[in-house]
This record gives structure tokens, C-alpha cells and sequence, in this order.
């Protein structure tokens, strides 16, 4: 059973580490601006900001969803739960900064390993209250793949031009051994058999709110 998802006009994606977005949402991305080439898209990621990491991350984002607004922080990578406040009030700046509400959130799942990841996903909560959230997984060294509840089918292309893009813009990461187009591709197939299409990217997703018809 599926359901076809219609009616966005703004995504939000958010991510702890500059390359997070792609690795853990960049199908479903490149598959919303292919159904929607308006769609507007805003990106906020946590860390990075002064490094060379940011600038991999504009150019990542950039070819992904061309034209997408990027914000990048500053917080310390691997040490975010200790600025808790400045994270907190660095994703509410964000949010007060977007010209008009998210129709979705793009972001990590609470129970992934890494301790960025988690308190990001805390914070999105508390601030993107009233859009769909959905939780993306962060394939990495840590065996802590999610039971995904949600399953987004894309095209064979659109799998491939993801895994490719993400080698291509993250020159910094490549000295992780699992950080390679075959492992992001592999992922995708998995993600794909399970929802009985060939590639897919699945996402956790704690609260759906479903409307039929009319509510006004
Ligand atoms: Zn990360």
C-alpha cells in the first residue's frame, strides 16, 4: 500500500553535519524537485560554518536542489550536547528566518547513535511542531540503522545521481572506510526490497497526522 504525497511547496532539511542532508535525505530531495522544480528548499545544518567542510556542503546542497538557502553553524562537531542553548537558539533563528512555513522536515531520527545527530533531532521537534518530521538514517561505522517505518521508491537514476553527487562533493570524508558511492547505493537497494521497489530511502517517522477531505 503507498500513498502519494502532493501539496509541497517548501521543504526543510536539516542535519547535524555538513554532508548529513545528503546521505540521509538526497534521494527524496533530487525526487521532490524533479516532481516539483518550484520547490523551495532551506537548509540548516549545525556545524561546520568556518571550515572547509561548509563550502563542500554549499556546493553539495547546491547540486542537489539548486538555488536551496544554506544556513551552516558554527558549533563544535561532536560536541553540540554541550552548547545545547546555542543550538537551540541557532535552529529557532532559522526557523524565524524562513519566508514561509515548511510543508515537511528533512532530518535525523532520535535514536541514532551519534550524539549531534540525536540533539538535532531533540530540537527539531520542539521548533517544526506542526509540520510532518521525518527522520532520515546515517548510513556510518556505528551499527545503529533504524527500523524505518516510511519508505520513499525513487528511480534508478535519481539512486545513482544521489551516491555520485555525495562522493563527488564530500573530499574530506573519503578517508572513512564506509564513505563510498557502493555502500550509499547498497543502502538504497536494501531500503528498496523492502518496500518491493529497487531503490528507496526510508525514514522514521514518530507523529502522521492524516486529513481525508475537506476539514474546513
Ligand atoms: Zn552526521
Amino acid at each position: 500500500m503507498s500513498v502519494t504525497l502532493s501539496g509541497i511547496s517548501h521543504v526543510v532539511v536539516a542535519g547535524a553535519h555538513c554532508d548529513d542532508i545528503a546521505i540521509g535525505c538526497g534521494a527524496t530531495l533530487l525526487a521532490l524537485r524533479a516532481a516539483n522544480p518550484e520547490l523551495v528548499v532551506s537548509a540548516f545544518i549545525l556545524t561546520g560554518g568556518g571550515t572547509p567542510r561548509e563550502a563542500e556542503e554549499r556546493a553539495a546542497v547546491e547540486a542537489f536542489a539548486p538555488g536551496a538557502a544554506v544556513t551552516v553553524g558554527d558549533l563544535p562537531d561532536a560536541r553540540t550536547p554541550a552548547y545545547w542553548l546555542a543550538a537551540k537558539e541557532s535552529l529557532a533563528t532559522f526557523k524565524k528566518s524562513l519566508a514561509m512555513p515548511a510543508d515537511l522536515v528533512l532530518g535525523p531520527h532520535a535514536d541514532d547513535a551519534h550524539q549531534d545527530h540525536r540533539l538535532l533531532a531533540e530540537l527539531l521537534v520542539t521548533e517544526f511542531r506542526a509540520q510532518p518530521l521525518w527522520g532520515y538514517e546515517i548510513l556510518k561505522y556505528e551499527s545503529d540503522l533504524p527500523r524505518v517505518d516510511t519508505y520513499v521508491p525513487v528511480s534508478a537514476e535519481i539512486a545513482h545521481t544521489k551516491s555520485a553527487l555525495i562522493e563527488a562533493h564530500y573530499p574530506s570524508q573519503n578517508g572513512h572506510p564506509w564513505f563510498d558511492e557502493e555502500a550509499f547505493l547498497a543502502l538504497l537497494r536494501v531500503r528498496g526490497a523492502q518496500c518491493n521497489t529497487r531503490y528507496a530511502e526510508g525514514f522514521v517517522v514518530a507523529k502522521t497526522v492524516i486529513v481525508i477531505g475537506d476539514m474546513s
